[in-house]
């Protein structure tokens, strides 16, 4: 038995600036990792791939790894690098396997398609019409037909912060090994609803998605082989972006469309609790004074690199700098250029910096707004470390060459790589413990949960710039299908 395991991972961010050549895909080496590499950098880790491998390695089957290929969230996926990822997972198709188990997105808009991932699996499904296929996806998942109709099992996260990446391709690839085994026939039943919820409100800590991830579970445990409910991903202006759900039953269609069914009007039922309501960040920063105790957790939701932002828009941290907050540790600001000037400058000197704002953003019409900082080189560092976990534990993060800017009363993480901070790790591998800070300025949205819930005394989320903005009235829709909820306020599902 031979298995071909891949992983080709991004989600898109259409109005982001942020571009997506392939080197994008490297996380750190100059191309993504392909063949023997591929395995030796996931095999063991707590990824999708990483559990795909353990699957195929406990039924003793031959592996076949093209490609491991996964970028931080960012604009349209360049058209040449598409094609590299794509050939390389068609190639050892080609060569001859029996079964393939994916690791995708499910959210990877290109120059040329809106759906990346159904292009990729409609292509296998022309090289190899009968091919057992196990499509694991992100929740973020902008779902379309192609997806489904050429793959034999979808599954996707149940969890968000997503902490199941591991056992979500669990859930994906024991069916796909039933089918080989012949003791199941998957049917699978997928569709959506118009509406479009906020990012801010999609976490499984609360309602309504909580109960809906509870729901499938449910599900998964009695007459599902697996159910997923995708919450979307908005910042993609493409026809399906939005909430859908898939179930896959053992050869019952008729079950598979009413679970889904289900899962689908519950949802609707639940839409005007996705969406979220902004605080004027003024506000909040005047909230964040009154607590006494912490760390508190300033959340620079607008800006958040695993949703394409750019990490770099200073509104905020300006905020923080100008009300004279202190006690406070800043992850990140993305800025090449500065590390390097401070690089060069060393530790212990003393620098001024045009901090920040080196990328403008049309699709929201602002121009990037560096910010002048004074402060100390206090660390230099090569940027890696590996989680701590419960998100991707063991995974190997960099960061890029980074450094920490003190100004005495804020240590600013300043990197070179975009990383969401959503593991202690990115604190604790540049010699600040985030547990001590009265503090802490995070850019993120929910992903920040997995690490640093635990730890947060309050959560103050404070509405900056950026093209991961929670407000959709700064985002121009031409492409998603309408009406659409909340962007049209409609009463019945179209
Ligand atoms: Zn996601």
């Amino acid at each position: 038995m031979r298995v071909v395991i891949a992983m080709m991972k991004h989600e898109t961010n259409t109005f982001s600036p942020v571009p997506t050549p392939i080197e994008r895909f490297a996380r750190g080496q100059a191309l993504p990792f392909y063949g023997e590499e591929a395995y030796r950098a996931y095999k063991g880790t707590g990824s999708g791939i990483g559990a795909f491998i353990d699957i195929a390695e406990e039924e003793g089957w031959e592996i076949v790894t093209p490609i491991a290929a996964n970028a931080w969230p960012s604009g349209l996926v360049h058209d040449d690098a598409y094609r590299q990822m794509v050939d390389a997972i068609c190639q050892a198709v080609e060569q001859g396997c029996d079964a393939a188990m994916l690791d995708l997105h499910g959210a990877m808009v290109t120059q040329s398609y809106e759906d990346g991932e159904g292009q990729l699996l409609t292509r296998l499904r022309k090289i190899a019409p009968d091919l057992p296929i196990a499509t694991a996806l992100d929740m973020h998942t902008n779902l379309y037909e192609d997806i489904v109709a050429n793959s034999t099992i979808v599954a996707g996260y149940q969890t968000y912060p997503h902490i199941d990446t591991y056992e979500t391709a669990m859930r994906a690839g024991r069916p796909l090994v039933r089918v080989l085994k012949g003791e199941v026939i998957p049917t699978m039943a997928w569709g959506n609803r118009p509406m479009l919820p906020h990012v801010m409100r999609q976490g499984t800590d609360d309602y309504p998605n909580k109960d809906l991830q509870t729901r499938t579970k449910e599900m998964e445990a009695g007459e599902a082989l697996a159910a997923t409910v995708f919450t979307g991903f908005p910042h993609a202006d493409i026809q399906n972006a939005g909430l859908s759900a898939v179930v896959v039953t053992d050869n019952d269609m008729a079950k598979a469309e009413k679970l889904r069914d289900e899962l689908l009007d519950t949802a609707w039922g639940a839409r005007e609790a996705f969406v979220y309501r902004i605080e004027p960040l003024e506000t909040s920063l005047a909230r964040a004074k009154t607590v006494e105790d912490g760390p508190v957790v300033l959340l620079d939701h607008y800006d958040n690199a695993a949703s394409g932002g750019t990490m770099d828009t200073m509104t905020v941290l300006g905020a923080i700098l100008r009300e004279g907050l202190e006690d406070v540790a800043a992850f990140a600001i993305h800025d090449p250029e500065a590390v390097q000037q401070m690089i060069a400058a060393g530790v212990g000197a003393t620098v001024t910096v045009s901090l920040g704002g080196k990328i403008d953003m049309p699709s929201i019409n602002l121009k990037g707004e560096p910010l002048e900082v004074t402060g100390r080189v206090k660390l230099i560092s090569d940027g890696q470390y590996r989680n701590l976990g419960p998100a991707s534990k063991g995974v190997l993060m960099d960061m890029g060459p980074s450094v920490v800017l003190d100004t005495g009363k804020v240590e600013i993480v300043v990197i070179s790589r975009h990383q969401e901070p959503n593991d202690l790790g990115c604190f604790l591998s540049l010699g600040i413990d985030p547990r001590t800070k009265r503090y802490l300025m995070l850019k993120s949205r929910i992903h920040y949960r997995a690490g640093f819930k635990p730890i947060a005394k309050e959560i103050i989320e404070c509405a900056g710039t950026g093209v991961c903005t929670s407000d959709y009235d700064q985002l121009e829709f031409k492409n998603v299908r309408r009406p659409i909820y909340p962007l049209d306020l409609i009463n019945e599902p179209g």
